[in-house]
Parts: structure tokens; sequence; C-alpha cells
């Protein structure tokens, strides 16, 4: 088998590019990119190999989205998503057999997991929870009223926060995976977005139930700074690179060809594409870092709970957010009336539809607002280059 970068490669330029219009078009899940995606096998590929899986590393699935990016956004954050739910299973799981045995069912079944932290009432602040896991002996039910779960109709499992029991406070909350099977969803409310269509986020009523032991073993204020807080910021930077840095190379495209249109001169926009191409190389970069630095952090609890790694974490996603629309708007500048059609080689407009997800994702002045927080108990800059 090949790497599993290579064949994200080639499911991204053979399948997903091929229906990326009509998934965004008619706003609908990327069947055909998934059944290629888990054909390669590249759904599991984070499980441990002594659980089934290749044991990919982040930077492995941060290269994936970008991979994925450059040809169809809604199947790369699906990817992303899917991965994210994975790392936390991977990383916090170990320790429980149920979770251990769905290491090896994601393996070898290449089962697809949603997220359902969002939750009216609390908005984006997933670090509290208005649901409870309702606990009957060895059992629990749970009722979520989960404003977006993407892709929750297609998942084959949801992993799902909520408050750890009905008396425990908002701040107090556990995760826990329900397969299909395990629960019903009441859809509340559609999908019909400027951008990242495809990934039909719909709001559902969850309604749940199952074992105890489905529960992660580690509070969710674990999981959520040591592995979903970076893991998330890190993939869905890697899909924002994907998209900004397809919008460049469909730039590139059109500046050569206005130079074979008219031999011997310098296209107008070429000053303004190698700005553009500046811009994606400083995006690229501090996503590089950020891989590297949370890959080094890793091993330490006390690493990855320091602050600056937190507000390191946050830098990425808004940094990297703010600079994919920058870069496509570049972008747009340099082909002009050709980027802005909706059709045509040198089109741009699907991706800054797409690329401007990126800042409500977790809204930027959220983070901003948390970073905010945390720099006023942060006294020294981290050390550079360490
Ligand atoms: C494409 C896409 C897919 C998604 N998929 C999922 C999914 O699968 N599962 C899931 O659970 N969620 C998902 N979400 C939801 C996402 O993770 C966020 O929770 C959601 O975008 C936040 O929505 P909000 O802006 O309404 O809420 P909020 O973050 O509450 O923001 C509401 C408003 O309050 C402002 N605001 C909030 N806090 C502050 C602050 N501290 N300082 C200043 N202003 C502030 C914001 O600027 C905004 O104007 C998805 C979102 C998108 C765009």
């Amino acid at each position: 088998m090949t790497s599993p970068l290579a064949r994200a490669r080639q499911v991204g330029s053979e399948v997903a590019a091929r229906h990326a219009e009509s998934v965004d078009r008619d706003a609908r899940f990327p069947h055909e990119a998934f059944s290629a995606l888990k054909g390669a096998r590249l759904l599991g590929v984070m499980v441990p190999r002594a659980h089934g899986g290749e044991g990919a590393s982040i930077a492995d699935v941060v290269a994936i989205c970008h991979a994925l990016g450059q040809h169809c956004s809604s199947t790369a954050l699906i990817y992303a998503m899917h991965q994210i739910q994975l790392a936390c299973v991977v990383r916090h799981g170990e320790g429980s057999a149920w979770h251990r045995g769905l290491m090896e069912r994601l393996a070898s079944e290449q089962l697809l997991l949603a997220s359902a932290t969002t939750e009216a009432g609390v908005g984006g602040d997933v670090r509290s929870s208005v649901c409870a896991l309702e606990h009957d002996g060895a059992r629990f039910t749970l009722q979520k009223n989960a404003s977006v779960i993407s892709y929750g109709a297609d998942a084959d499992g949801i992993l799902a926060t909520a408050r750890r029991a009905p008396d425990a406070p908002a701040s107090d909350q556990s995760i826990v995976v329900v397969l299909k099977g395990d629960y019903t969803l009441e859809r509340t409310s559609g999908w019909d977005t400027m951008g990242m269509r495809g990934t039909c986020s719909e709001g559902f009523v969850l309604r749940a139930s199952g074992e105890i032991a489905q529960v992660l073993p580690v509070p969710y204020a674990d999981i959520s700074a040591q592995t979903m807080l970076p893991t998330t910021h890190l993939t869905w930077a890697g899909v924002w690179l994907g998209i900004a840095s397809d919008a460049v190379s469909r730039a590139r495209a059109f500046t050569r060809a206005e130079a074979r249109r008219k031999p011997g001169t310098t296209p107008s926009g070429a000053a303004r594409l190698a700005e553009t191409v500046n811009l994606l190389q400083l995006m690229r970069a501090n996503i590089v870092a950020a891989t590297r630095d949370y890959q080094r952090a890793m091993d330490s609890v006390e690493a990855l709970t320091a602050l600056a790694f937190a507000v390191e974490m946050n830098n990425v996603k808004i940094g990297s957010s703010q600079m994919a629309t920058q870069v496509i708007n570049h972008a747009l500048l340099v082909c002009g009336l050709a980027g802005y059609r909706n059709d045509g080689p040198y089109s741009v407009t699907r991706h800054l539809r797409d690329a401007h997800s990126a800042a409500v994702m977790i809204n930027n002045d959220r983070i901003l607002a948390n970073s905010a927080g945390m720099l006023l108990a942060l006294k020294d800059e981290p050390e550079m280059f360490a």
C-alpha cells in the first residue's frame, strides 16, 4: 500500500475534484469521495497499528486535509472533523476495553464519526453544556439539542459532549461515543449556507442511550485541552491551506496563460501573484510550525496544558482562518473577471465562499477573548527557537 498522503492525493484529484461542483451546488454529502476514502482505508489511519490502523501522526493527517482541501473543501472538512473525533478516542480511550474495541472497528469497518459539541443555549461555547448524561445502573440516556451536527445523517457514530451528570455544573463535561442504533436524530434545521455546503451541518435533537462504558474515561476538560482543541485547529488549518493553495494554483495558471498570450511582456497581475505566493508561504509556515510543536508536546501533559501552548493553538486558528480569505482575495485580483466568474478554470468563487466559514467555526472573536484572558496570566514569550 502507498503512503496515506499519496492515497489521499489520488482520491482528491480523481474523485473529490470531479464531484466538488455538484456537492456545493446541491448542498449534498460527498458520497463519492467518502466511498473512495473508505476504499483507500483513509478513515482509520490514525488508529494505532496494534488495533489494526496505520498509526498516522497529526502531521500526516494535516497533510491529508491539505491534499483534499485542494479539490473539495467539504470533503476535506468532513475528513478533518472525523479525524478530530478519532484522535480523542485514540489518545483517551486506550485504557477502556469498549474504546479499544471501537478503534478496531474504526480501522476494519472504516466508520465515519461526527461531532455534537455545539448546543442550543450555549452557542459556540464548547466548554459548557446544558444537556446531561442520565445514569441508570450501567447504562445512560442523553437528549441533546445540537444546533449543528455536520453530516449527522451520514455518520456511523457521534461523539457528544454533555454534563457528567444532571447535578454537575455546566463545565463539568464528559464526552460519549454513540453508534448507529444507539441514537435517533430529529432534524430541527437545514443547511443552506454561503459555503461548506456539502458538510450538511444540520441541527438535530439527538436522543441516545447506551452503556456507561461508552463514555470516554477522562474528563472532557482534559480531552479538549490535550487533544480536541489542538487537533481541531491544526486539521482545520490544513483544510483552509488546501483551499487557499488551489486558489493560488489557479492564479498561477492564469498568469502563465497571460504570459503565453503576450510573449515578451510580464502580465500585469504577476507582481500581485508574487505577493499572493508570499502570503501562502507565511500561512503554510505557521501551520507547519504549530503542527511540529504539537507533535513535540504530545507526550507531556504539562506541555499540553501550558497557557502558551493553548495560545499558540488559538493563534494558528485565528491566523490561518484570516489568511485563507486574504490569500484567496489576492488570487481573485490576479485572475480578475475570470476569477470572479462561477465557471471556468480560473474561478475562485467557491474557494472564497468556503473559506469564509473559517472565521465563524468557533468564532474568531470568541477565541481572541479566550486568548486575551490567558495572555493576562502569561508572563513571558515562549522560547522561539527551542
Ligand atoms: C461549516 C461548519 C461546520 C460545523 N460543524 C459542527 C459540528 O459538526 N458539530 C458541532 O458541534 N458544531 C459544528 N459547527 C459549529 C461551530 O463549531 C461553532 O460552534 C459555531 O460556528 C458557533 O456558532 P455561533 O457563531 O452562532 O456561536 P457563538 O460562538 O456563540 O457566536 C455568536 C456571536 O457571539 C459573538 N461572540 C461569542 N463569544 C464572544 C466573545 N467572547 N467575545 C466577543 N464576541 C463573542 C460572536 O462573534 C458571534 O457574533 C460548525 C460550524 C460551521 C460553520
